[in-house]
């Protein structure tokens, strides 16, 4: 059976890898379908594809939208989009206008708690000038010795309630999923798991998304527990989505799993990409 990875990040968003290295590394990895979903940006997806052709590695288009479902935010996946469609590059392009907005706002908070120069600070680390994310401003307050490490500088200062959250209003999630299907791509939930929705909020997310035209929710993931892995299964068969398996790589060291060292998908549900004459 093919090593699937499905959901990672280069420098074109939050990842730590430049498009080129990041597949290097998958093909090292034993990964053989990849496909790179930067949050909100498709500017990697040609080098990659290029980089992939020659590690004999299938790649898939990918993007993982920024998104807004009941004042909730969401992670939208695209798998197989056209990125050049108009509609998608200029919803992402209006998402990262957005970013850098939002990141004024989290640095004018950081300032009021006395960190200083924390907009030029995360721009520094990151690879595109053009979107600009939490995480960069992690690096920056660790490479500061604001905390040890992500992970904690997020719990600490990133999060609702804590000095460096500004609150941001995210494309609708119709939006997301009409971009994506508009250019021929799959939509995907992004770790389900991870957002703060009781059972009956989550059944109605799961209709309405499949009543938007999304097709498909992740089961494997690097948030996700086993269990949690198991339920989703569960969640995909009886709510008639297919199920998407990725490891949501963004670095060496900052990662649960590496490109493709992630489980199975549980023999329960139906792959995403079980009708990808690619993949077969
Ligand atoms: P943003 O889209 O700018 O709000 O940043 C979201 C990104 O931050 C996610 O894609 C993760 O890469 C990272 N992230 C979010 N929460 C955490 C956390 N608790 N610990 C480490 N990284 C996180
Ligand atoms: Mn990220
Ligand atoms: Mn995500
Ligand atoms: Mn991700």
């Amino acid at each position: 059976m093919p090593n699937i990875d499905l959901h990672c990040h280069s420098t074109v968003s939050d990842g730590l890898l430049t498009p080129t290295l990041l597949v290097e590394r998958a093909a090292a990895c034993g990964v053989d379908v990849l496909a790179l979903t930067d949050h909100d940006d498709v500017a990697g997806l040609e080098e990659a594809r290029r980089v992939a052709a020659e590690k004999n590695i299938t790649f898939i288009n990918g993007v993982e939208i920024s998104a807004d479902w009941r004042g909730q935010t969401l992670h939208i996946v695209g798998l197989g989009i056209d990125p050049m469609h108009p509609q998608l590059a200029g919803g992402l392009k209006s998402i990262r206008d957005g970013r850098t907005m939002r990141a004024r706002n989290i640095a004018a908070q950081l300032d009021k708690f006395g960190i200083r120069g924390s907009f030029e600070g995360a721009l520094a680390h990151a690879g595109n000038g053009r979107l600009i994310g939490r995480t960069h401003f992690a690096r920056f307050l660790v490479q500061q010795g604001y905390a040890k490490d992500v992970r904690s500088v997020f719990k600490k200062y990133l999060v609702k309630g804590k000095p460096g959250y500004a609150p941001h209003q995210w494309a609708p999630l119709s939006d997301a999923v009409n971009w994506i299907c508009g250019s021929g791509g799959r939509a995907v939930i992004a770790h389900p798991a991870r957002y703060k929705l009781g059972r009956g909020a989550l059944d109605e997310l799961m209709l309405e998304f499949r009543a938007l035209g999304g097709q498909a929710i992740e089961v494997v993931t690097a948030s996700h527990t086993l269990e949690q892995s198991l339920l989703f299964a569960n969640h995909s068969q009886r709510m008639g989505l297919l199920a998407s398996r990725g490891s949501d790589f963004h670095g060496p060291g900052e990662s649960y799993f590496d490109l493709g060292r992630m489980p199975e998908l549980p023999a329960n549900c139906t792959p995403v990409w079980h009708d990808w004459k690619q993949v077969m």
